[in-house]
């Protein structure tokens, strides 16, 4: 009897949910004791685990020196001690991007692991936490799946930026003849009812891939197989609803194509795909004047109004807005909030203020990495109203 897949463990897909991200965003410590370290080498040799441990003892002493809060503080000292403690662990698995907020005040210590996305050293003692950088970075690495088909067999996949985990066999390879023909796929001259048996397994195969993939929340599909065989599967995947999924193929050098391989030819597509999204994002914000908004003053004012649906995170390095500190108004002008009367006016870097007020409102985010945003413009949102 045919089973339906069981959802697996996969420990890299159990991501930080939007509530979390809400409740790290919102944190905010008077006294400046809140901790943000972001810590990723992409490369390592020996030379680089002595350079490491240099630039881990960097990042600590320079935050250490630049907060304004010293180590006066206990519960700052303990964080930074144990984040400094952990130096051998950075030092023993370096090619991973690590982020820990913490506070030891709020009792909170937060450590997320993520694969590699690029060199990037960061730690900051202040009142609120940075969490652009993580998103950043969960965006680079949105799972998907790879799907490789030769005739009734299939290797499934799942990708998180560079790490890629097989998938067990799906229900739809009980369809094959028997276990031995399950194996090594169906022979073309010694099956009469080939076409049939084909379009059986592809509706099949379709259907599971469609479950799989709503079990994992998996958003994206890549395809490798050869020319003859996508002309019959597309529509079965077509029919199964999985045609916003579809992101690529690419052509199959063999069947038993090694893990880098997979990931190797199957990255284009889906850099292609979330580009192409992205282009359709702008696009949208462009046509749409009376439900969009550009640039970070207007998409501000709409985010504290509560009406942005989709908010666009480009590139806004050295952007900086104010914000009361007493109500947590955002201040376009003036040095009073027009809200409470406070004079404490606090200075903060554009793009986590309008994250923070997007995961308040619970408007969804867009956080290309670097390269990607730049592409496109500073800020841009799509509104609900
Ligand atoms: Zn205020």
């Amino acid at each position: 009897m045919k089973t339906a897949p069981v959802p697996p463990v996969l420990p890299f897909l159990d991501l930080l949910s939007s509530e979390t991200l809400a409740k790290l965003a919102n944190v905010y410590d008077k006294q400046s004791h809140a901790v943000t370290l972001y810590f990723n080498r992409s490369t390592f040799s020996d030379k680089a685990h002595s350079e490491e441990a240099l630039t881990f003892e960097h990042l600590v002493k320079s935050a250490r020196d630049k907060s304004q809060s010293g180590d006066a503080n206990p519960g700052l000292s303990k964080d930074l001690t144990r984040i400094f403690g952990m130096e051998p662990e950075f030092r023993s698995s370096p090619n991973r991007f690590k982020a820990i907020f913490a506070c030891s005040d709020r009792q909170i210590w937060q450590e997320i692991n993520l694969p590699p996305c690029g060199d990037f050293s960061r730690l900051e003692i202040s009142q609120r936490f940075q969490i652009v950088p993580l998103l950043r970075a969960m965006e680079a690495c949105t799972p998907y799946c790879v799907a490789i088909i030769e005739h009734g067999k299939a290797r499934i996949f799942i990708v998180h930026g560079t790490e890629i985990h097989q998938m067990h066999q799906l229900p739809s390879e009980e369809l094959t003849m028997d276990a031995e023909v399950s194996r090594v796929g169906w022979c073309h001259h010694t099956d009469g009812s080939l076409g049939e048996r084909t379009k059986a397994y592809f509706k099949s195969l379709a259907r599971d891939l469609r479950e799989l993939l709503q079990d994992l929340t998996c958003q994206y599909l890549v395809v490798g197989c050869r020319d003859d065989l996508w002309s019959e599967l597309k529509p079965q995947l077509v029919k199964a609803g999985m045609e916003d999924m579809i992101s690529g193929r690419f052509n199959l050098s063999s069947f038993d194509m090694t893990p880098d391989e997979i990931v190797q030819a199957a990255r284009p597509a889906i850099t292609g795909k979330q580009r192409q999204q992205y282009n359709q994002f702008w696009e949208s914000v462009r046509e749409e004047s009376d439900l969009s908004a550009i640039s970070v003053n207007p998409v501000l004012r709409r985010l504290e109004s509560g009406r942005v649906q989709t908010l666009f995170l480009g590139d806004l390095s050295g952007r900086i807005v104010t914000e009361c500190a007493n109500c947590h108004k955002w201040l376009n002008a003036g040095n009073l909030c027009p809200a409470c009367g406070s004079s404490y006016i606090n200075s903060l870097p554009a793009e986590e203020l309008l994250v923070r007020k997007a995961l308040s409102t619970g408007a969804n985010t867009i956080a290309p990495d670097f390269a990607m945003a730049a592409l496109f413009g500073e800020v841009g949102a799509i509104l609900r109203y």
